[in-house]
């Protein structure tokens, strides 16, 4: 088995090995792995032709698509790093993360052209339109000739993600090229099979690439040479269609797209036939989810945890353990080999099994660091320890479970009450499709919990509060009971699936933990 070392190693080998294997399929255009290889070189050859060199910020501000991954290679054969920008962003936002990278040259589709020239801050020295006639196209075709790629080495910065911000201000993560093999690589040498690329899978990419879980996983089948459907954004007709009519074999999703798919009128387990793999994950599942998307879509169900900071999956929960009753399926999963996982508590120690305290992994796929921020560099990544910041514990064989985002925490009376906890026992009453629920402040208890509910539609009455509260009672210890609910149609999420709870709750709070009154 050939081992690949970098991102440009990936595009040479596949180009001579398969050249006539899809790549990329996104839409009506399919990028073979010659096509990447060569495209991807004249994307390069423009970059150079640009004066950009090794080190460089390189930003992407457009929709899924081919040229996305042509720019991803183009970055590792220069050696300038690839700054991903999410496309649902506002201009303030889209300013910071442009400013804060020092992006020198940014691609842009024109549909997002109004938001870079709305920003606050000067925009990057070069601006080149994805999508315009004398855009992308034109501007790379120039970049003739050939130049030897740069030498990267697994240590090389690759990519530069911004964390979501669900927790604060988005912050650069400068991933190396070892983030994108240094997990494949430890199952493959220990004969690991949780989650497997095949010759022949056809993978389709649920989460977006500008997100880690997309690049990642992207990374991943492009290494195996594998071919990857995109889909300029994520739909769920789109999904189940494609599914049906390319024969796509696994798929990398948030639990938020599972739902979105399988509540699809008329949706049945013929149209995910030739499914043979799911990787899930980005953010916790309830079980009900899980054993609904485990009935419909019938194939084996790999849980991946991580973070941008870990070079996305620390921990699998691999398809063995998938047995709807069993405990296991509360889990995140277990390490990969080579990875290690431990709880400590506030002062750092580390805590026995069963404990609940802070996440720590050790992954050799974790960041270089934060761009620019040494202080919180230092502050989270300690000892080769990336500190999480999710709740949680680790039991006697190992298994991690999350409880949730330690801020997340909702203090009632000096306990803490981790939200994923009761929106899993309240997804299990048939009257909810989904529930979120967030801290607000209590003049006696400090803060109570908030229950915000999706009802299910069953045809007759709605849910009330009180069949809830009667369904939780038995199921919950009193402090951790809601002592409100409130009825909605939809829960807030961000793209990639995370529920922004800072939204609902800052209803009730001013954003500074002051209370709104
Ligand atoms: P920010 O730090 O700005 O909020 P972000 O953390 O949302 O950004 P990511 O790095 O994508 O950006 O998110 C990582 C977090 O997602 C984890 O810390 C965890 O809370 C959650 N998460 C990821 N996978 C899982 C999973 N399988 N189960 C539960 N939670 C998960």
């Amino acid at each position: 088995h050939h081992r690949l070392t970098t991102l440009v190693d990936t595009a040479r080998f596949h180009a001579e090995h398969q050249p006539d294997t899809p790549a990329v399929i996104c839409g009506d255009t399919t990028l073979t792995y010659a096509a990447l290889h060569s495209e991807s070189d004249r994307t390069a050859q423009a970059l150079r032709a640009a004066g950009l060199t090794a080190g460089d910020r390189v930003a992407y501000l457009g929709k899924e698509s081919e040229r996305y991954y042509e720019v991803l290679f183009a970055c590792a054969k220069t050696g300038t790093v690839l700054v991903p920008v999410n496309w649902r962003l506002t201009s303030p936002e889209v300013s910071h993360i442009l400013h804060d990278s020092g992006t020198r040259l940014l691609l842009v589709e024109e549909e997002f052209r109004p938001v870079v020239d709305g920003m606050p801050a000067t925009p990057p020295e070069h601006i080149v339109v994805l999508d315009a006639a004398e855009g992308y196209a034109a501007w790379k075709a120039a970049g003739t000739g050939a130049a030897e790629a740069y030498a990267a080495t697994r240590d090389t910065p690759v990519a530069q993600l911004y964390t979501s911000g669900t927790t604060g201000l988005p912050k650069g993560v400068v991933l190396p090229h070892r983030s994108f093999f240094a997990i494949a690589d430890a199952m493959a040498e220990a004969d690991v099979d949780w989650i497997d690329w095949r010759a022949g899978d056809i993978a389709l990419i649920g989460i977006p690439g500008f997100h880690i879980g997309g690049l990642w996983w992207a990374t991943q089948n492009f290494n195996a040479g594998t071919t990857v459907v995109a889909m300029p954004a994520f739909d769920a007709a789109g999904a189940v269609e494609l599914i049906h009519r390319l024969g796509i074999t696994t798929a990398c999703v948030v639990p938020a797209m599972l739902r979105m798919m399988l509540t699809r009128p008329g949706v049945t387990p013929a149209d995910f036939a030739t499914l043979r793999k799911i990787v899930y994950g980005g953010s916790p599942i309830s079980e009900t989810l899980l054993e609904q998307s485990m009935a419909v879509f019938r194939c084996e169900f790999a849980q991946i945890y991580g973070l941008t900071e870990t070079g996305n999956t620390a921990v699998c929960l691999p398809p063995a353990v998938h047995e709807p009753g069993s405990p296991l399926m509360q889990a995140a999963g277990r390490p990969y080999p080579g990875v290690r996982v431990q709880a400590i508590d506030d002062h750092g120690t580390v805590l026995p099994p069963g404990a609940v305290g802070e996440v720590c992994l050790a992954t050799p796929a974790r960041m270089l660091e934060y761009w620019n921020l040494p202080d919180k560099t230092a502050e989270t990544l300690v000892d080769g320890w990336i500190r999480t910041g999710d709740a949680g514990f680790v039991d006697e064989d190992g298994y991690v479970f999350i409880r949730d985002r330690i801020k997340d925490a909702i203090l009632v009376a000096g306990e803490n009450v981790y939200p994923a906890e009761i929106e899993n026992v309240l997804e299990h009453h048939p009257g909810v499709a989904e529930a979120v629920v967030v801290g607000a402040p209590d003049d006696r208890w400090g803060e109570y919990v908030h229950a915000f509910v999706v009802p299910a539609d069953l045809g007759g009455e709605p849910v009330r509060a009180r069949d809830l509260h009667t369904f939780l009672t038995p199921r919950l210890a009193a402090f951790k009971l809601p002592a409100k609910y409130e009825f909605i149609d939809h829960v807030p999420r961000n793209p990639s699936g995370k529920i922004l709870r800072r939204e609902l709750r800052n209803r009730f709070w001013d954003g500074s933990d002051r209370k709104v009154n």
